[in-house]
């Protein structure tokens, strides 16, 4: 057997290449205690993407840019700018080049400068790769959420949101707390010295806080009584209850009074017919005889209760930081029913009549959620139903597990904290 020079020298080569390949490879651009590195290179990645032998450009997309127009400008080719164009349909529309959101361009070190990558981040939680070096594709990534769990305390000393900043954390945890507790505490009356502790889970991307996702469980001192609120999700739906697993929220009374029929529904336009125009009408209308009673859907507290020249004889009662309701055209107000009176879900407030701008006897009915009147037959009530005896030993396991953490928890003002003396 001959050998074969050219061929031998050939494989020589290709040896000598790929060892000086992997010696270049192999060698750290930087000494480091972290001799693994040394044992086996890792690639430095940005967006999944090998930039060892890249330039990162970093912008924020400006008013009139367009992908194009930024590719353009770093020398990419109409063909390719086509390609992708092409290869991005269906998958990210180019259009939702959000100006103000960043981009990064990833280009060859060398002097071609050749972009390899455009990236695109929408938003917090995803990028978009427009690839375009051999093969031109798009592709559009979600970054891993991380869920930390967090805990927060304090007594409050001014208001609960000024305490809940004080103390550095969300501001979002006030309404979703508000949110939970609003059936037990009268948010509009918190007191100094009523404390609270608030177990929840912070999402993160990258180490970077984006949000809460949920309260887990909740201590709250009000007047020295304590209300506890725990997450649970029950029959696939997300809800809060309390120790013993009753839920958190109160419903209402599905209608205030015993009526005939309803006469007019809540909408934004309707032909008025004593005002002969098209009015909104933010109320539910209950055809009923003159002087059936008419009971307060909820227990709350009146804040209203006396005559308007449109509303005739009206109550309006507040349930809690969320809900009020207004009931008006009454023939007349019950007695004792006046500001400041704590009244009962089904107590008797009123009778049915028509004073005010009213054609027959019947009662307007209104419904306000969050401070804007909403349609009372439509308006999604909070569940309050226990929860479900088969699942009720798992809550008390849950619950368990919540209350054990929130009982490690200390109360600390944002002054007590100030005044803390640096350890020695
Ligand atoms: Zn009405």
């Amino acid at each position: 057997m001959s050998l074969n020079v050219p061929y031998l020298i050939s494989f020589i080569l290709l040896i000598l290449l790929y060892s000086c390949h992997s010696v270049i490879k192999q060698t750290p651009k930087k000494q480091n205690v972290d001799s693994l590195l040394y044992e086996n290179p890792q690639p430095k990645l940005l967006f999944g993407l090998p930039i060892d032998s890249s330039k990162v450009i970093e912008g924020k997309i400006k008013r009139n840019q367009t992908l194009s127009t930024i590719l353009q400008s770093f020398g990419v080719s109409n063909t390719k700018i086509y390609a992708l164009a092409q290869a991005s349909k269906n998958i990210y529309d180019l259009r939702k080049l959000i100006i103000g959101k960043k981009y990064s361009i990833i280009h060859k070190m060398d002097t071609t400068k050749t972009v390899e990558y455009f990236i695109f981040e929408p938003d917090l939680q995803s990028f978009v790769v427009f690839s375009l070096g051999d093969s031109v594709y798009t592709r559009l990534h979600q970054k891993k959420i991380d869920l930390i769990e967090r805990s927060i305390s304090a007594t409050i000393h001014s208001s609960l949101y000024e305490t809940v900043i004080d103390i550095g954390a969300p501001r979002v945890l006030v309404s979703k707390l508000i949110d939970i507790l609003a059936w037990q505490v009268d948010f509009f009356r918190i007191q100094e010295g009523d404390k609270f502790k608030v177990i929840y889970e912070e999402e993160s991307i990258e180490g970077n806080p984006i949000g809460i996702k949920q309260i887990t469980g909740v201590y709250f001192e009000h007047f020295n009584k304590i209300f506890y609120g725990f997450r649970y999700i029950a029959d696939q739906k997300e809800d809060y209850f309390d120790e013993e697993g009753n839920s958190l929220r109160k419903t209402f009374l599905r209608a205030p009074l015993n009526y005939r029929r309803i006469s007019s529904r809540y909408s934004g336009r309707r032909y008025h017919p004593i005002q002969k125009r098209y009015k909104a009408h933010l109320g539910t209308d209950y055809a009923a005889s003159v002087g059936t009673p008419i009971h307060s859907v909820g227990e709350g507290i009146v804040v209203e209760a006396k005559y308007g020249r449109y509303n005739g004889n009206y109550v309006k009662i507040k349930h809690n930081s969320t809900y009020s309701t207004q009931y008006l055209h009454m023939q007349k107000i019950k007695r004792g029913i006046r500001p400041g009176v704590q009244v009962e879900q089904g107590q008797t407030i009123g009778f049915v009549g028509s004073t005010g701008l009213a054609t027959g006897p019947h009662l307007c009915f209104r419904f306000w959620k969050n401070n804007s009147q909403v349609d009372a037959l439509k308006v999604d009530l909070p569940p309050s139903d226990p929860i479900n005896p088969n699942a009720l030993n798992d809550f008390l396991h849950e619950k368990n597990r919540i209350i054990k953490k929130l009982e490690l928890l200390t109360f600390e003002s944002p002054q007590d904290k100030k005044e803390t003396p640096m350890s020695p």
